[in-house]
């Protein structure tokens, strides 16, 4: 693309939702640099800076927000209230027609970003689709069964007793076990849960930051470590298009925003901020030592065999360029991949392409779930119908996400989850995403139980005085 000289004027209705999101993924850039990244990122664009100014105005982008503010377009009896900017974009590697036929991404304007809307009707408990993660991680809670052989380390299906026939242990450590040869070939290369770059038998330093997340049951960590390993392991050994596949979805796709900036917003970060720092910077050394090590580290030399391993014509390994390290192992990029997997893990551990692409209501109506290996989608002739009941303790759902309709949904609705307990009060809710998502709800709910709730004091006031 870089080298295709061939440019095009896009339309207004292409353009301006693009410098839309641009801006919103960029809230602090002045003008002339913000043009200067819309360049880089549409070289086969030919839009003048007078043009890109003018979109910019159009879609109310114009003046930098101040600490990321962000106007609420789509709701003015909301007042203007400070959020997070988490960057975000579309994940050109996914494939949606084919994944999830019935659902397209929209770009929204406003500074809103992106989101699926249906293409169909689609009625009560229809499975919308199914999604394998690309990222795994284990609960804490089940490590236990993993040490003892009585889970698989790549699908989290408990075996009905340890060890059982079929089922595969990793050939070079005793930290992993899997159903069956399939679940150990995911999980070496699809989804991270075991590859070998974090494999102690191969990775001796993996061993260090293993036992870290184990003790401090850091599940983030683990998700940060593995979304590396995934990127460096199709860049050692697989093919280009997949490394940079991984790059746009994490770099591209999915939504950011840096944890110290996240956190920072809490009150207590007067009291913490300079030890929760002492602790990233601990952790991300850890995670460099593991997965670039450099010429003083202990590791380096195993590792370089590691990396020539699968090359048996390889005498060296190709180095990593300045930007590559730069995007892949500075503290800010961890920060940053803190940040991502705290606003897109699921409750399975599982970081998911398609699924991250859904916004949030307080009144979803979509459904995702972890439903057991059981399952059977229900046929068109029984809808609408319930959506399946909780799943038992003892029949755990895999990590394989079903998508459910809650309710009837038109062609062009979007499909809205809820990221918290939406059986909560309002303001409970709107805190909790605050909190955990870096924005104030402002969904139809919210705006329906605030007029409520005015309307209730006011009623107070008046019969009190
Ligand atoms: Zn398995
Ligand atoms: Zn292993
Ligand atoms: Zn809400």
């Amino acid at each position: 693309m870089a080298n295709d000289t061939t440019t095009t004027s896009p339309a207004d209705d292409v353009l301006n939702p693009v410098v839309s999101d641009l801006r919103a993924a960029h809230p602090s850039l002045g003008i002339t640099k913000l043009f200067a990244q819309f360049k880089v990122d549409h070289p086969e664009w030919a839009v003048s800076e007078k043009r890109f100014r003018k979109a910019l105005q159009v879609t109310g982008g114009s003046i930098a927000p101040q600490n990321g503010t962000v106007g609420n377009a789509n709701d003015p009896s909301m007042p203007l209230e400070a959020g997070l900017i988490a960057d975000t974009g579309i994940d050109p590697s996914i494939d949606v027609a084919t994944i999830a036929p019935m659902v397209k991404v929209k770009m929204f304007p406003g500074g809103k970003g992106k989101g699926l809307v249906a293409k169909e009707k689609l009625q009560q408990g229809e499975v919308l689709w199914q999604e394998e993660p690309w990222i795994v991680t284990a609960d804490p809670e089940l490590y236990p069964y993993l040490t003892s052989k009585q889970m698989c380390s790549q699908c989290f299906t408990l075996f009905p007793l340890p060890n059982p026939p079929l089922s595969v242990s990793c050939s070079y450590c005793d930290t992993a076990h899997f159903c069956n040869r399939l679940c150990y070939a995911k999980a070496r290369s699809s989804t991270a849960a075991h590859s070998d770059l974090l494999c102690p038998g191969q990775n001796p330093d993996a061993v260090n930051l293993l036992s870290f997340i184990h003790q401090k049951r850091a599940r983030s960590v683990d998700a940060i470590a593995r979304i590396i390993a995934r990127w460096r392991g199709e860049r050692e050994w697989g093919e280009k298009s997949k490394a940079d596949e991984i790059e746009q979805r994490v770099w591209k796709g999915m939504a950011r925003v840096s944890q110290q900036k996240k956190e920072m917003e809490r009150k207590e970060w007067e009291f913490v901020g300079e030890m929760r720092i002492e602790e990233w910077k601990l952790v991300h050394m850890l995670i460099c030592k593991v997965l670039n090590p450099q010429p003083t580290d202990e590791n380096y030399k195993k590792f370089q065999k590691l990396l020539i391993a699968k090359h048996p014509r390889k005498a060296k390994p190709t180095p990593l360029t300045e930007e590559e390290v730069e995007r892949w192992f500075s503290l800010e990029s961890f920060l940053q991949l803190y940040g991502l997997v705290g606003l897109n893990q699921e409750d399975s551990g599982g970081l998911y392409a398609l699924h991250a692409h859904l916004n949030h209501s307080c009144e979803p109506n979509i459904q995702v779930r972890n439903l057991p290996k059981s399952f059977v989608p229900p046929s068109p002739s029984d809808l609408p119908c319930d959506l399946p009941p909780p799943t038992q303790p003892g029949n755990r759902g895999t990590n394989k996400l079903t998508i459910l309709a809650r309710r009837t949904i038109h062609p062009g609705d979007e499909l809205l989850i809820s990221y918290v307990n939406f059986a909560k009060p309002r303001e409970e809710r709107r805190n909790d995403l605050r909190e955990g998502y870096g924005f104030w709800c402002s969904c139809p709910r919210c705006v329906r139980e605030k007029k409520e709730e005015e309307k209730a004091a006011q009623a107070q006031a008046k019969a009190a005085a």
